[in-house]
């Protein structure tokens, strides 16, 4: 039986499927996994209803397909439609996607959404100095050490070459710019070691804006944090400014 072939509560989800089949005449189609020579495995399940003479479920019978290759890829697939390639956070798209539903829960239930926009300073420098491919090491990095600071509900994303945005639910400016201050700390005790051995460090401008009633959409809250970027630029860099409504 299920319960001696397998792990306790993989059986019991079988067990659950399998009388949930025998109440539905046409049966169900369910996806489950279960480990088979010792790994787990994915499987397309499809479960119907068997009878006896008198038209009484006796039993359940089951087509499984093991569908484990086709999940792998599956996964694959999202992640190089998702995600930039060279930083493993999420790409453009994604966070115009994430970003506009974003700003949809914030209007809805009325909480402070805000959006940071880093561009890194002087970094074609880094490139022209150390080369393109150490360039991307220090892309990585930064990306890494964002990350590293985000809560649950938090994305962050490269906008392009090496402008990145943080979309901050919950969070007003002001907290915001406390994490800013931190990220800018951080990346200031931050060295990424080129492979020909030479020493990198990076600073970022950063630019703030909440959601505010009068932004149409994510594109304009994104402008508006772009607005207080090009600021921070224009004010000398590795520095934060906040977008302020006129
Ligand atoms: P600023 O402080 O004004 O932002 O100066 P900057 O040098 O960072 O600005 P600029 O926009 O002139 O240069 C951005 C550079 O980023 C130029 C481009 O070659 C480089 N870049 C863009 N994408 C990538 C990438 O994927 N890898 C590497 N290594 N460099 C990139
Ligand atoms: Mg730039
Ligand atoms: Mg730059």
């Amino acid at each position: 039986t299920d319960q001696e072939l397998f792990p306790r509560a993989i059986a019991a989800a079988f067990r659950a499927t399998d009388l949930e089949a025998q109440r539905r005449p046409e049966g169900i189609t369910v996806e489950e996994q279960a480990p088979v020579n010792g790994k787990l495995s994915d499987y397309l399940s499809i479960k119907f209803p068997i009878h006896d003479d008198a038209g009484h479920v006796y039993a359940t019978g089951v087509i499984a397909t093991d569908i484990t290759e086709l999940k792998r890829l599956q996964h694959e697939l999202r992640g190089l439609a998702e995600r930039d390639e060279l930083t493993d956070s999420y790409n453009r798209r994604m966070l115009f996607e994430i970003g506009a539903c974003e700003v949809r829960g914030a209007r809805r239930y009325d909480y402070p959404l805000s959006v940071m926009m880093f561009d890194l300073d002087l970094f074609k420098q880094i490139n022209d100095t150390h080369g393109h491919a150490a360039g991307d090491q220090v892309l990585k990095g930064f990306a890494g050490l964002i990350t590293s600071e985000l809560r649950k509900h938090d994305t962050f994303g490269r906008i392009g070459g090496e402008e990145f945005a943080l979309i901050l639910p919950h969070t007003p400016a002001e907290n915001a710019l406390l994490l800013g201050n931190r990220i800018q700390q951080q990346l200031a005790h931050c060295r990424v070691l080129a492979d020909n051995g030479a020493v990198m460090q990076v600073t970022t401008s950063i630019g703030i804006s909440q959601l505010y009633p009068e932004q149409a959409d994510f594109e304009d809250l994104l402008q508006s944090a772009d607005s207080a970027l090009y600021q921070a630029k224009v004010e000398g860099r590795n520095c934060i400014r906040m977008f302020r409504r006129l």
